[in-house]
């Protein structure tokens, strides 16, 4: 079966402008006839997608001067305008919602119903930037002294360097931008070096917008790499903001680099997230949201499930479920819509969750269900692999680290509800966390400063799968760092306070005497 011509991809790679003879060299300011390229081949079906040229030295820095133009102008305009502009890129990732969610799905592997939910993402993340244009806002503050007048308030930054992981290789672009924009800020992006093609087709519709309105096109700027070319902008002055979102490893290195420059970072990094199941638990729900949360999008969320902490007097029958639940699902292409599993990202992810399984067993774990690497018809591009369920403990080397991949850990916890959060908190790790309980006295203490150590805490509802609306990000080895939605946008301005007297005197904050 050609995937391409019969799930619409030769379509979508038209109408994208990233078909075979544009690749890499589409509108917009992107990287250009460089001697590099990066081969973007499918996990769907193995097959080469198109090429993209790798940005050189001279070519960043040029980018880096038009986008430093570009700053000019966009910080001058309204708000409201920049909203506008905004607005009308979430129209246009509307029209190209199933293009775009189909290019996502076969360039990353997840299924077609999430690549679709990725771009809704990035229209939510439009529509709270249009209404956020319209209320960036400061404080005032009483002054002590007589006659005076104190507030805060928020200036654009400069350039914002965004450097994005795989996993969501368009809507982490998304959250960052659509704030970033209407903050004043003109954005530089360095996609995952596995889906640039993803990176080049955003470039393409966020670059008409631009011309549309006659805005300069340094607004919005792509260039292509691998963590070189990433490692160019955190370590150049003239980018104040890195937002980096990628493994612990990566964070810990961009982190360093920015700090010892002084800029600012948003780190976006690895979780180990884990669902807390009480005795009283609804079964059902608890099965949906475990299930979901271990096997979309292949294991590789940076939320996904990771860790079931199942109290002793469930183990049981959770555990049963759970299994039994894995037998009904269907692995295969991602853009039939009938299953619900596709690949992993790439032959080296097949690997390292080889070895992850292994590692388990070593250490003690038990398989209830069988992993393995699946081949034959369908599954030629060597990428797809089976759920797999091990019975082990939180003190487990393997269960300490995120192994990007379906792989589910079930833990067996004694006590009460805080013997669960313990095992839920210990580990380096600090991004997304659940509790399926019926006690509301166990989900508050869960939420309580007591509770669990995320950055999200859920009651009811599983790991994975968070709203644009609240604030997003993890603890920790997480990074600390917060997008999207909530007061998120603060990070992609600079305070200011302000002081102004309109008396006649000038007198000295904390009482100080200075006559002349
Ligand atoms: P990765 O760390 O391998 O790469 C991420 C990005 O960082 C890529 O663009 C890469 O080129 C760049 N990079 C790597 N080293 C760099 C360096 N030294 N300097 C500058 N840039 C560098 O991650 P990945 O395999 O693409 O993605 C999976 C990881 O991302 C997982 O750990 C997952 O949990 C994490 N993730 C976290 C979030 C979150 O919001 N917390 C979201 C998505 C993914």
């Amino acid at each position: 079966m050609n995937i391409q011509t019969e799930f619409g991809i030769t379509e979508a790679l038209k109408n994208l402008g990233v078909a075979a003879k544009n690749n890499g060299t589409s509108t917009g300011l992107q990287s250009h006839g460089g001697d590099n390229f990066l081969e973007s081949y499918s996990p769907v079906d193995g097959a080469l997608i198109g090429k993209v040229s790798v940005t050189t030295q001279a070519q960043y820095d040029k980018v880096i001067e038009t986008a430093q133009a570009a700053f000019k102008d966009w910080r001058d305009a309204p708000a409201p305008l920049r909203g506008e502009i905004v607005r009308q890129f979430g129209q246009k990732l509307r029209e190209h919602k199933a293009d775009l969610g189909k290019l996502v799905s076969y360039e990353m592997g997840k299924s077609y119903q999430e690549g679709l939910g990725e771009v809704q993402e990035m229209i939510d993340i439009c529509d709270f930037a249009v209404g956020l244009s319209r209320q960036l806002h400061g404080l005032t503050i009483k002054s002590e002294r007589p006659l005076h007048h104190m507030q805060e308030q928020y200036h654009p930054l400069g350039i914002v360097g965004i450097i994005s992981a795989f996993n969501f290789p368009v809507a982490v672009w998304a959250w960052n931008t659509a704030l970033a924009w209407v903050c004043g800020d003109v954005c530089v992006w360095k996609p995952s070096e596995k889906t640039p093609l993803t990176g080049v087709a955003c470039q393409n519709i966020i670059a008409e917008v631009l011309k549309e309105n006659d805005l300069p096109e340094g607004i919005s700027c792509l260039i292509n790499g691998d963590y070189n070319v990433g490692s160019w902008m955190t370590k150049d002055e003239r980018v104040p903001l890195i937002s980096a979102t990628g493994s612990t490893r990566m964070g810990k290195i961009v982190g360093q680099t920015v700090a010892a420059r002084l800029g600012k970072s948003i780190l976006e990094l690895g979780g180990n997230n884990a669902i807390i199941v009480t005795p009283d638990a609804d079964i059902k729900m608890t099965v949906i949201g475990a299930v979901f949360g271990a096997v979309g999008t292949a294991g590789q969320r940076c939320t996904s499930t990771r860790r079931l902490i199942v109290h002793e007097d469930i183990y049981d029958k959770v555990r049963d479920a759970v299994v039994g639940a894995y037998g009904q699902l269907r692995i295969g292409n991602p853009l039939d819509e009938k299953n619900h599993v596709g690949p992993v990202i790439d032959k080296d992810s097949v690997n390292n969750y080889n070895k992850a399984i292994e590692a388990a067993k070593a250490e003690g774990g038990k398989v209830l269900v069988e992993g393995g690497v699946l081949s034959g018809e369908g599954f030629e591009s060597g990428c797809y692999v089976k759920p797999c369920i091990i019975e082990a403990e939180n003190s487990f080397k393997i269960v300490q680290s995120e192994t990007f991949a379906p792989i589910l850990y079930i833990l067996k916890y004694k006590g009460d509800v805080h013997d669960g959060i313990a095992v839920q908190n210990g580990v380096a790790q600090g991004l997304s966390s659940a509790i399926m309980t019926n006690s509301m006295r166990d989900a508050h203490q869960f939420l309580s400063a007591v509770g669990s150590d995320c950055g999200i805490a859920n009651v009811n509802i599983g790991t994975s799968g968070a709203e644009i609306g609240g604030a997003f990000g993890g603890e920790k080895e997480t990074g600390g760092g917060r997008e999207s939605g909530s007061d998120a946008w603060k990070a992609y301005m600079r305070r200011q306070t302000n002081t102004l007297n309109y008396s006649t005197e000038l007198p000295l904050a904390q009482g100080i005497k200075f006559d002349l």
